[in-house]
């Protein structure tokens, strides 16, 4: 099994649609971005990423190419959700912590925990949506959001090369180990009485 872990902040600006977890909030402003802006979806692509040591949101959707801009966030998460199976996981559960000022999340956290629990292929039980108020962070013309997931190997999988590692059984390890400290060639004695040049 392995972790990941995701964060992310977008500022509020007037004028622009709220999506939060893939859902359209009613909100008398939205969050500024290159994309819609979905604070909630961009943490949970990169805890997917993360988790599967594949870089992050920006290495794979630059900010800078223009067929991101204004992109429904679902894209991405959908691309990283096809990086994972191709490594062999799935989602187990995913847990994730909003901080924003308003709107309230209570009323949606249902909705949004549907649509994201849809985006992963789990069951809605397996989604944790939280929500706290910037207490004394001065964060309140943002929201953030934060994201940990936990991935499972799939029944069966057949993990790519660069994740096999965690497959090989430890003495096998030992052994390998073991071969390249036999095959490293000992130290070459200097004349000054023994020493090797990186011993003073
Ligand atoms: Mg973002």
């Amino acid at each position: 099994m392995r972790i990941g872990y995701g964060w992310d902040s977008h500022e509020f600006k007037r004028g622009v649609p709220l999506r939060i977890g893939g859902v359209a909030l009613r909100h008398k402003q939205g969050l500024a971005g290159h994309s819609d802006g979905d604070v909630l979806l961009h943490a949970l692509t990169d805890a997917l990423l993360g988790a599967i040591a594949a870089g992050d949101i920006g290495t794979h959707f630059p900010p800078s190419d223009p067929q991101w801009k204004g992109a429904d966030s679902v894209t991405f998460v959908n691309e990283a959700m096809r990086l994972v199976r191709e490594a062999g996981y799935a989602v187990a559960n995913v847990d994730s912590t909003l901080i924003l000022a308003e709107p309230k999340i209570g009323p949606h956290a249902a909705t949004i925990q549907a649509r994201v629990a849809e985006l992963l292929a789990v069951n809605a039980s397996a989604v944790g949506v939280k929500a706290k108020t910037p207490e004394g962070m001065g964060t309140e013309k943002a929201a953030i959001a934060h994201v940990a997931v936990l991935l499972v190997e799939k029944p069966g999988r057949k993990l790519l090369a660069h994740h096999a590692a965690e497959d090989v059984p430890q003495p096998e390890i030992d052994k390998v180990v073991e071969q390249v400290v036999k095959t490293v060639p000992a130290p070459a004695k200097s004349k000054s009485g023994g020493k090797s040049r990186l011993d003073f």
